[in-house]
């Protein structure tokens, strides 16, 4: 096995132990001996996966929280990565109020940026959205590659773009997004086509 692929094994299986942990939490009591360690265990190792799964990330851009400007007839973005959550964004909260996981991405984004492979992205959607349903793609498909992920992001975004659905079903993907239904209906592209 050569380096990089033992490394690429080691952080899966940082990624599986850190799942367990979670399952493990959900079915402790609260505020027990073992749940507290476990949460205190979580708190410290998350920030290191976040920062792991940053590095190692091709970033894929999309944008969120389009802004229109009268003068100029222009419209501007954040942009962020549904892949491993850095954003743009971040850079204008308070460190301080941001998540334990956002305030990784914030201290990556402040000194790198994110510097994607290519340039031809278009999807303007939520982050959370967008990260939930990378998220879940990742779920539904173990040992899927990142590209092949990407790919079925993006059909699923066309999908929600381009065919029409009942008030109903739009309920529904909200409520399996853990999303509110204007959030899906405002799925958009960036330059109409
Ligand atoms: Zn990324």
């Amino acid at each position: 096995m050569n380096g990089k692929r033992k490394k690429y094994k080691e952080f899966k299986k940082f990624e599986a132990d850190l799942k367990e942990m979670d399952m493990k939490i959900k079915n402790l009591k609260i505020n027990s001996k073992e749940f507290n360690k476990l949460v205190e265990l979580k708190k410290r190792l998350v920030p290191m996966y976040i920062g792991e799964k940053i590095q190692r990330c091709q970033h894929y851009i999309a944008y969120d929280n389009p802004v229109y400007h009268i003068s100029t007839d222009t419209t501007t973005y954040d942009y962020y990565c549904p892949k491993c959550g850095l954003a743009s964004e971040l850079a204008s909260y308070d460190r301080e109020d941001l998540s334990d996981e956002d305030k990784v991405r914030y201290d990556y984004f402040k000194s790198s940026g994110i510097a994607s492979k290519k340039g031809n992205y278009n999807y303007v959607v939520d982050r959370d959205i967008a990260m939930s349903i990378y998220e879940k793609i990742l779920e539904k498909n173990p040992g899927i590659n990142s590209k092949t992920a990407i790919k079925y992001f993006e059909i699923a975004l066309d999908n929600m773009i381009d065919k029409p659905v009942t008030d109903e079903a739009i309920e529904h993907r909200a409520e399996r997004l853990e999303t509110n239904a204007l959030s899906i209906r405002n799925i958009h592209r960036k330059n109409k086509n």
